[in-house]
């Protein structure tokens, strides 16, 4: 059984599909009993005039996207929840704090996707890694994600090894710099996101990598979960492993959000 799945995606961010009907009527059938909503909050830190385009929905789209998972909330047998996925990019903290203020949010998910400007997640731009030394280059993303957590903006911090997505993998030692995250996190009082999108993908594994896992959980960081849905066959998946993971960690229960306030699940 799983108890949650906090990371579902619409159709307004211009790179999932579905309607959320068809989100909600596969967490049904897979049992889940809890699912929120993270879709790609508007980007704040762009200049205006300036656009990536299908990356992310659009500002005044924002209302519309509350609405329609606050109306689903109150119609679907599920506990639904209203989340956000925000791109964190420095600089721009004050501005975020407010445009974040302005609504009901269950979580607010931070996520780095940009190293200076650099989408080291996207697909297109996947020829930088060749010019670049994967040593810094997952120095920069932990430094930017620990950057992320102490803003206090994010209850969650998504998928923390994201860097490996493309299975480019330094052959350094990563402990210290994983040891440094979780003592940032701790300090900065956030949970963790166990993804399992990383399945999907050339690194074909859960984010956080097990060594990672067993860091944070030693540091007694928390942990939700979620697929990364950008379609409604995606809702759940690859989460029976990412359960087990956990588990395997030492793991015994997962963190629930309502109006930002914790409360814990048994696994
Ligand atoms: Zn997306
Ligand atoms: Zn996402």
């Amino acid at each position: 059984m799983i108890p949650v799945d906090y990371h579902l995606h619409t159709s307004l961010c211009g790179h999932a599909s579905g309607g959320i009907e068809d989100y909600l009527n596969q967490a049904v059938s897979k049992g889940i009993r809890e699912v929120g909503f993270s879709d790609h909050f508007p980007l704040y830190f762009l200049a205006p005039g300036e656009t990536i385009p299908d990356y992310a929905m659009a500002e005044n789209q924002l209302p519309l996207y509350v609405e329609l998972v606050q109306q689903s909330a109150r119609v679907s047998p599920l506990r639904v929840k209203l989340g956000i996925e925000v791109d964190y990019v420095p600089g721009f903290e004050k501005k975020l704090a407010f445009e974040l203020a302005a609504y009901p949010f269950d979580y607010v998910t931070g996520s780095v996707h940009f190293i200076d400007g650099w989408g080291f997640d996207n697909p297109a731009e996947i020829g930088e890694y060749s010019k670049r030394e994967l040593r810094l280059v997952y120095e920069q993303y932990f430094k930017l994600v620990q950057q992320a957590a102490m803003t206090g903006l994010f209850d969650v911090m998504a998928h923390p090894d994201l860097v490996k997505k493309f299975g480019f993998r330094p052959e350094c030692d990563l402990t210290p710099l994983y040891e440094e995250t979780a003592r940032v996190f701790k300090k900065a009082g956030v949970c963790l996101e166990v993804n399992s999108a990383g399945l999907r993908y050339p690194a074909r594994e859960i984010y956080p990598a097990p060594t990672l896992l067993a860091i944070f959980y030693q540091h007694a960081i928390p942990i939700t979960l979620g697929s990364d849905a950008h379609n409604p066959e995606q809702v759940g998946a690859g989460l029976d492993e990412a359960l087990r993971l956990v588990r395997s960690a030492g793991y015994k229960e997962i963190t629930l959000f309502n109006r930002r306030n914790r409360s814990f699940v048994r696994i």
